[in-house]
């Protein structure tokens, strides 16, 4: 599915290299993180780097209980659940994300504030020219939605083809946004679509709300309630995923609408979800998928992981533009 060029010849295995661990223990940390499939330190910080990492420290130290305890409480309210905010409090809301960070000792919140409760934040409406989803709206919820499907198909397309069935039954579009894991699908829709983020305090555009990995426009104790999507004149997403995860390992959204044409990669940039400007100006002259192929991205500043090297990611991305044109 992922083939600008086929797979990238600097992670094929060399000859006799079969991955199999070796079983002698290798005499330095150094050593042991490489044995244990870590990468070097060239490789830049994501998601699977920082997981794995993580996880290969718990094995080198022996550590393997590192979730620590925390109060819990389950308001039923945004009012309430935005008192009981504070300092070193966290808001769970599908704990998909959350959950593996606590496990893996990469969070340890004093108190878990778990949105579930709250009705307000629930459910979908599709009224004239834009779809507005409420934060605590799960990814399956929104791929089975026949609003979303009606007005906006390549949302429902995306929530539908995140993670598995039951990541989809459990997060949440807030949960996702509010993370901004530089390789979470619903970023690409919601900078792609020009989309509004609400919170308990104001609404946020979608160009001033993603700022760089794992980093928000939102403050420590802001909720996100809600996102409105301008409903597009045309729309359309693909993923390339990673095999194991399903997250992306490039994705792009695509639209024009309400919002002028625009091109939105996930999972490529150094500094999460970004914009295409050439991508953009080439589709506005023509929706095709003949402007994006003549288009060439910079591999300056994406991602070489061991996935996937930054020049396969800059050729990815017309290549997949021009599949969501269609
Ligand atoms: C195996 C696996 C595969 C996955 N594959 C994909 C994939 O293909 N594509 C993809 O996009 N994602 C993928 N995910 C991530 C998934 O989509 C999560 O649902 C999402 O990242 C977080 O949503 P959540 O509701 O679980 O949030 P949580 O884990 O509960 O919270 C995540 C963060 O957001 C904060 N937060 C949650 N809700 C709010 C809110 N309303 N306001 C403010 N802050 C809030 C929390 O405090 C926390 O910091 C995968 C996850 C797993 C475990």
């Amino acid at each position: 599915m992922c083939q600008p060029g086929g797979p990238d010849p600097r992670h094929r295995r060399a000859p006799g290299d079969d991955g199999a661990r070796s079983s002698s223990p290798p005499a330095t940390i150094d050593a042991r993180c490489n044995a244990l499939g870590v990468h070097d330190a060239q490789e830049p910080v994501n998601p699977y780097t920082v997981c794995k990492a993580a996880g290969v420290a718990r094995r080198i130290l022996g550590d393997e209980n590192t979730m620590q305890a925390f109060a819990y409480s389950r308001p039923a309210s945004v009012t309430a659940a935005a008192a009981a905010a504070a300092e070193n409090a966290k808001i769970i809301a599908g704990g998909q994300s959350l959950l593996p960070s606590m496990r893996l000792g990469l969070a340890a919140p004093e108190a878990l504030i778990d949105l579930s409760a709250i009705a307000e934040l629930k459910g979908i409406t599709a009224a004239g020219d834009t779809v507005r989803i409420g934060a605590m709206t799960t990814h399956a919820e929104v791929a089975a939605s026949a609003a979303v499907r009606q007005a906006i198909p390549a949302l429902a397309e995306l929530a539908g083809h995140i993670g598995d069935r039951q990541v989809r039954h459990r997060g949440t579009l807030g949960g996702s946004v509010a993370n901004n894991d530089p390789a979470a699908c619903y970023p690409a829709a919601v900078l792609g679509l020009g989309a509004t983020v609400h919170t308990n305090r104001r609404d946020i555009a979608a160009d001033d709300f993603f700022l760089g990995l794992y980093t928000t426009a939102l403050a420590e104790d802001e909720l996100i309630t809600a996102v409105s999507f301008p409903v597009p004149a045309r729309a359309g997403w693909q993923k390339c995923k990673q095999p194991a995860s399903r997250f992306s390992l490039v994705g792009v959204f695509v639209s024009q609408g309400p919002q002028g044409t625009r091109v939105a990669v996930t999972g490529a940039g150094a500094g999460g979800v970004f914009r295409v400007p050439a991508l953009e100006a080439a589709l506005a002259a023509d929706w095709s998928a003949a402007a994006c192929l003549g288009v060439t991205v910079a591999a300056d500043n994406l991602n070489t992981d061991l996935h996937a090297s930054a020049a396969y990611r800059a050729a990815l991305i017309p290549v997949l533009a021009g599949r969501a044109v269609g």
